[in-house]
């Protein structure tokens, strides 16, 4: 293993695949599907009914649809049962999903530009431990790490907004946190508190979504894309 860098870890949501527009895609065609199924409404007005549910309950919250349709009084869509409305929402959201969850064409390139040249890498994430996992399974992107190495805060009873997460994955895997970078896109939850437990940092911009915070730590680089992670990775560690 090379000097230097002895492992790579990644956030997930916003830093391997583009989370947020994913998401709004897929409920796109899950609103476009309900209308389709007899919901006498625009698109762009369900739409703004659904990002309020979805502020109020959370992304994870699995009833989004329900409580979008309980906005909707009766004359909306019947005389279609309006339990087959959500349904067919729920169908095209998970078709969407099925079809179109693809991880940066460059975060594919950087694992496996780092399993060339042997720099082991892992994943410490947060939130509900199989659809964490169900995102890597999908996107391939499973062989690319450790199978030790998928981390997920849930299972470790920590919050990724805590060093302590970062510490004790450091400490698992037996490598000194000032030998590894954590790759996120949040300049507080991942990179301040990645930083606090030691290690080196990179965030991540592309996205945009949190382009208005400032962490409290100036991150160790900060890229645009994955490719630049490759350019300061053979700058700065003795790496073939
Ligand atoms: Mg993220």
């Amino acid at each position: 293993m090379p000097g230097g860098l002895k492992a790579v870890f990644f956030d997930v949501d916003d830093t391997l695949y583009a989370t947020h527009y994913f998401a709004w895609e897929a409920r796109r065609k899950a609103v476009e599907a309900m209308i389709d199924a007899g919901l006498r409404a625009d698109a762009e007005s369900v739409l703004e009914r659904l990002r309020i549910v979805v502020d109020r309950y959370t992304s994870n919250y699995p009833g989004h649809l329900d409580r979008l349709i309980e906005g909707y009084s009766e004359e909306a869509y019947a005389p279609v049962n309006p339990a087959i409305i959500v349904a067919s929402g729920v169908v095209a959201y998970h078709g969407h999903k099925e079809r179109n969850l693809f991880p940066y064409e460059d975060a594919k390139q950087l694992l496996e530009w780092l399993r060339d040249r042997e720099v082991p890498a892992g994943v410490i994430t947060s939130g509900i431990p199989t659809k964490q996992a169900e995102k890597l399974v999908r996107m391939d992107l499973v062989e690319y790490f450790e199978p030790g190495w998928i981390f997920i805060s849930q299972q470790m009873g920590l919050s990724k907004e805590d060093p302590a997460i970062y510490r004790e994955v450091c400490n698992t895997i037996g490598v000194d946190p000032r030998w590894t970078i954590y790759v996120g896109d949040h300049p507080m939850n991942d990179i301040d508190m990645a930083a606090e437990a030691g290690m080196m940092t990179v965030l991540c911009r592309r996205s945009g979504h949190y382009s208005n915070l400032v962490g409290r730590h100036k991150p160790t680089y900060e890229v645009a894309n994955f490719l630049e992670i490759i350019e300061y990775i053979e700058r700065d560690f003795p790496i073939r």
